[in-house]
């Protein structure tokens, strides 16, 4: 542990804010084959997921409230909000919430007013981690440059990323990694003088994709955006069905992995339907601790814990 950096400061805590629900494919959950044919599957696939949640986070902080993704908008329920001419929007993904399940209003219940948060990072920049970005006009948006320049114009529309949708007054600020490893990962950034809250590069679902790694007294939280869709799949080294870099996406798994070997960590994707009891259980990453992970426990996990286990288990 010799190159964690921080101390775990008292009274950090970190809240679940759900934005809403989201059906994709089950090819893009678990990719099926590599190169073009992984992501045209994800088109031509007829099987849908179960309802998943689309879940930001808060970092409650000493230092002020950092919040994590922004999720998803309201605005989805209108006709022509997502392009008809992208396939992935006419084939591979359906989305429900309502005007009350957007994160501005969700925090107002919370008696936290979103135009007084200090930070918004940003996993990535999708429209279900995005839609909500109008919420936060005073607040800092930090963005992995070349996440930002994927996710731009033309090229970002036909990539999948709404930016025609992003607010007029969106300037972000650009995260600069330093060479500074966290635990497996080789370069990090700080967000707090206390050193406790750290984002890491995470590519694989896309390009320019970070997570952000909270320390707490007890625990270690992962805010993991889209890196897996669940624990099991994170576990079993799965790699999605739209990562443009397959590889990128399995190595930052295994970096995952790696991190759970070390620090007792609680792993929470922003799909994952058992993310929130996680993170109110302080449950750590069962089969990453200790003598590191075989393949049987590996495929167990999947097969005990599974998506369609996990869904039927909060019926
Ligand atoms: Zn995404």
């Amino acid at each position: 542990m010799s190159n964690i950096l921080g101390t775990a400061t008292a009274g950090v805590e970190v809240f679940a804010i759900r934005t809403g629900s989201v059906r994709i494919r089950e090819n893009q959950v678990r990719g099926k084959g590599h190169g073009r044919r992984r992501l045209l599957r994800t088109y031509t696939g007829v099987a849908w997921s179960d309802w998943l949640p689309i879940y930001a986070w808060v970092i409650a902080h000493p230092e002020g409230q950092i919040v994590v993704d922004t999720g998803e908008t309201a605005q989805v329920a209108e006709p022509d909000y997502f392009p008809s001419w992208h396939p992935y929007f006419r084939r591979g993904l359906e989305e429900r919430l309502t005007p009350q399940d957007e994160i501005g209003p969700q925090l107002e219940n919370r008696w936290i007013d979103s135009r007084q948060v200090r930070r918004v990072v940003m996993t990535h920049l999708h429209t279900d981690h995005a839609g909500g970005l109008r919420h936060f006009p005073n607040s800092e948006i930090l963005v992995e440059p070349r996440e930002f320049a994927l996710a731009s114009g033309l090229n970002g529309r036909l990539r999948g990323y709404l930016p025609n949708r992003f607010p007029a007054w969106l300037r972000p600020t650009f995260m600069k990694f330093l060479p500074v490893p966290y635990g497996p990962f080789e370069r990090s950034l700080p967000l707090t003088d206390a050193g406790d809250v750290v984002v890491v590069p995470t590519p694989g679902h896309t390009a320019g994709h970070v997570s952000v790694i909270v320390r707490t007294v007890e625990v270690t939280y992962f805010l993991a955006g889209d890196t897996s869709y669940t624990e099991a799949l994170m576990l079993d080294g799965q790699v999605d069905g739209v990562a443009p870099d397959e590889d990128a996406a399995r190595d930052t798994l295994r970096r995952i992995r790696l991190l759970a070997e070390r620090e007792p960590l609680v792993y929470l994707p922003a799909h994952d339907p058992q993310s929130a009891d996680r993170l109110l259980a302080k449950q750590v990453v069962r089969e990453g601790r200790g003598s590191g992970l075989s393949e049987t426990v590996a495929s167990k996990a999947v097969r005990v814990t599974g998506f369609q286990e996990r869904h039927d288990a909060i019926q």
